[in-house]
């Protein structure tokens, strides 16, 4: 009895047509899944019988997806479409996403169906709960390569170990936040984002769910290499200062060896004075080997000052985070 009167209060305090439940995917040229993405997702949203709205934000797709989405916007209200400009990159549609998304709950979720949307309900149970970030914890990872797997795995223990945030291991931005959490995350708009970061940086409650991440249905990763380094380091320098300290902790060791080769040279010079030495000590094999060794800490040094200056020039240049072109089905007032 009283929990059907809480349920109905629940409901009461929404207003009409309001979402409780909002999903958020980012798509860029997946126009191979976006049908069979649509039709699982709203059958798992509508059995949880709560009225909810599915986000899809279009990062510069350059296939048919726009077109897609359209459509489904066009058939079925519940689906909205942010248009970007260009292609933003992946961080940033899911930021535009929660932006946009109205639910009490927000859940992000790839559009390529490596994330089983089936997870939703078990995401949902745990905030009804109580929790305020429920992460999905990839328990298995199908079809990836080994390659993939081994990096991602060393890269989630490696930020756990040099940031103090608690970013959960073997997590990607597959999760539910309540609402709190959402419009904290809205307050912080850095633009290098590490999403699954800034989740857990916010605090409340968090909770993980395991699940078993699927192979890619259709098309082909939009991580190459060189963009999964890229975010590596994005992750890495928005939550730790340790590759700057490395610097001085490298310092203070090459002063000391340095301190102790003098030492070793002076005692020799006393014990056998006036006799040449060993080349080792005064050949220009040496002295080249110590110039390029010392050459290249710096130079490696002063990238890694780059990495942060570069960044630190991006927030100070305060641009906009992202370019919505045009935005679907959202009501005209409550669009950020
Ligand atoms: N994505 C995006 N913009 C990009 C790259 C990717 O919106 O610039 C989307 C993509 O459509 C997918 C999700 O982000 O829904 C994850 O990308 P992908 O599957 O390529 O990454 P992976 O799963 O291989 O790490
Ligand atoms: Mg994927």
């Amino acid at each position: 009895m009283m929990m059907v009167e809480e349920q109905a209060k629940h409901v009461a305090r929404q207003p009409v047509g309001q979402p409780v439940i909002s999903v958020v995917a980012p798509v860029y040229n997946e126009e191979q899944l976006l049908p069979e993405f649509y039709r699982r997702m709203v059958a798992v949203l509508e059995s949880l019988g709560e009225p909810f709205e599915l986000v899809l934000v279009n990062d510069g797709c350059r296939d048919r997806s726009p077109e897609i989405m359209r459509q489904i916007h066009d058939a079925d209200g519940r689906v909205k479409v942010v248009n970007f400009s260009k292609n933003f990159g992946h961080q940033l549609a899911i930021t535009a996403g929660t932006d946009y998304a109205q639910g009490q709950a927000v859940v992000v979720i790839d559009s390529d169906l490596q994330d089983p949307p089936e997870v939703i309900p078990e995401l949902v149970a745990r905030w009804r709960e109580g929790y305020h970030v429920v992460y999905a914890q990839r328990a298995e990872r199908a079809g990836e390569t080994w390659f993939k797997r081994v990096t991602a795995s060393a890269f989630y223990r490696l930020i756990d170990r040099i940031t103090n945030v608690n970013i959960p291991v073997d997590t990607g931005d597959f999760r539910l936040m309540d609402r709190k959490v959402v419009d904290a995350l809205k307050r912080m708009r850095e633009h290098h984002r590490f999403m699954r970061g800034l989740s857990a940086w916010v605090g409340f409650k968090q909770i993980g769910v395991p699940y078993k991440r699927d192979a890619r249905k259709a098309g082909e990763t939009k991580y190459p290499f060189r963009k999964m380094l890229r975010f590596a380091l994005d992750g890495i320098t928005s939550f730790s200062y340790l590759p700057l300290q490395l610097a001085t902790y490298l310092g203070f060791g090459v002063a000391a060896l340095s301190f102790l080769f003098l030492i070793l040279v002076m005692v020799l010079r006393l014990v056998n004075p006036g006799e040449p030495q060993d080349a080792i000590f005064y050949g220009q094999a040496t002295t080249l080997v110590a110039v390029l060794f010392i050459g290249g800490v710096q130079l490696i040094f002063l990238g890694v000052i780059g990495e942060y200056l570069g960044r630190i020039y991006t927030e100070v240049k305060g641009r906009p985070l992202y370019i919505v072109a045009e935005a679907l089905g959202f009501d005209e007032d409550k669009t950020p």
